[in-house]
């Protein structure tokens, strides 16, 4: 199984190399740029190598900054040190920084300006107000002083004009769920202005997306794991680990469940980040209960509702991928009738507003159907339902590709769908009942 991060137990080296990893295959860094660090208890300051290449970094290549200034380790310290060790200085509750040069940040950078984290509900909380620090020399201890600046403000994220962004948090994985939400906040914003003017969430529906009780079930008293249970636990994390490489999910965001037994169901929890997820973090949902110690998703009293009334339903995905995101910040129509295979794959994919996603709410399980495989939800999120957990993730990429197309044409010409007798000649060929 893949690895999966543990800012606990995990060396600090390991950890920073496990993370430009991911980083640098995700896109969000190049093979020179970016460097990341953390401050162990002892004060020590472990931080990426200057001038190795960033696509196989190694824990061995992480340079230790002794409290008293010695280097330890094979290479120099990333020259941009200095604004590390200011950072650390300055707010003591902060352990690791990440600084890159996303390509989405990026051009907030040039453009100067901070993007507004209110496009989507997670991404506030996450990533707390943003900061912003002007243009100076790389390396230099101007640089550091003007970012130290920003975080004495209180902010754990700050655009560095004409540069790029750092991000702070209180261990590796905090901070590496802020740097990668912000950026896809920043490119749910740029794909979106492609297609029209994103609208923002009101502060208020951002607090009544937080307020929702992940733990309504009442616990059981008594587990077991057969078999077949397991396995579905060891589906789920395969799933969420893959859709977090391709870009179809990220660490804050995104619920996956199986159907299990009857209307029994196994589901993603809540506030784990997807990036790594573990069997044991997955929980199992019988008889309307939840398995003892364990937080479910919020989103699970939807999950039950949905397997209640749609026996055809075997397993749900609810993500954010920025594509589909730049129709659901924006309510571009996503029209999916582009190539045979989306239309079939989706038919038509309703936008719902915002907060019919909460619990009391019935219309998404009566809006899903056979016809209606799939729908998105206004700021939040796409629901994408299906048969055996691999369609539904097909059905989800099918999906993110269709938005990407139909975003990427943008600037070549309208897009022509095909007619609505092509529609019915696919219907009676590949959807016949
Ligand atoms: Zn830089």
């Amino acid at each position: 199984m893949k690895e999966v991060l543990n800012s606990r137990l995990m060396h600090p080296r390991d950890q920073i190399a496990m993370i430009m990893g991911r980083i640098y295959k995700r896109g969000l860094t190049t093979t020179s740029g970016g460097n990341i660090s953390i401050i162990d208890d002892s004060g020590d300051i472990w931080i990426s190598p200057a001038g190795v290449d960033k696509g196989s970094l190694h824990p061995s290549d992480i340079v230790c900054v002794k409290k008293d200034g010695n280097i330890v380790g094979n290479h120099r310290p990333s020259s941009e040190f200095p604004f590390h060790k200011a950072i650390y200085e300055i707010r003591p509750d902060i352990k690791a920084i990440i600084h890159a040069h996303p390509p989405a940040l990026v051009s907030f950078s040039i453009v100067r300006e901070i993007p507004n984290t209110n496009v989507i509900s997670q991404a506030k909380h996450v990533c707390g107000p943003i900061g912003y620090a002007e243009y100076e020399l790389p390396g230099s201890v101007a640089l550091g002083a003007k970012i130290a600046k920003e975080f004495t403000k209180g902010f754990n994220a700050v655009i560095m004009e004409n540069h790029g962004t750092v991000v702070g948090g209180t261990n590796m994985l905090d901070t590496f769920q802020r740097f990668e939400t912000l950026e896809f906040s920043a490119r749910t914003l740029l794909y979106g202005k492609l297609l029209g003017e994103p609208s923002y969430l009101a502060d208020e529906e951002i607090d009544a997306f937080r307020k929702q009780i992940p733990h309504l079930l009442p616990e059981m008293e008594e587990v077991s794991y057969p078999s077949d249970e397991r396995e579905k636990r060891q589906e789920i994390c395969q799933i969420v680990h893959r859709a977090c490489n391709h870009g179809l999910m990220i660490s804050s965001y995104g619920t996956v469940s199986v159907r299990w037994r009857g209307n029994d169901f196994l589901i993603t929890p809540t506030d784990v980040p997807r990036w790594d997820l573990q069997i044991n973090d997955i929980v199992q949902i019988k008889d309307g209960k939840r398995e003892p110690g364990k937080m479910p998703s919020r989103t699970t009293y939807l999950h039950q509702e949905i397997y209640a009334r749609h026996p055809e339903i075997n397993s749900i995905i609810l993500t954010q991928s920025p594509y589909l995101m730049a129709f659901a910040v924006t309510g571009a129509a996503f029209n999916v009738r582009t190539i045979p295979e989306s239309w079939i794959f989706l038919q038509d994919v309703p936008a719902l507003p915002f907060g019919i996603q909460f619990k009391g709410r019935t219309e998404i399980p009566e809006i899903l159907s056979q016809n209606n495989p799939a729908v998105m939800i206004r700021n939040d999120s796409v629901l994408v339902t299906g048969d055996k957990l691999l369609q539904t993730f097909d059905r989800l990429e099918v999906a993110e590709f269709s938005a990407k197309s139909l975003v990427m044409c943008a600037p070549i010409g309208k897009m022509v769908p095909i007619s609505n007798e092509q529609v019915e000649e696919l219907r009676s060929v590949f959807l016949r009942g």
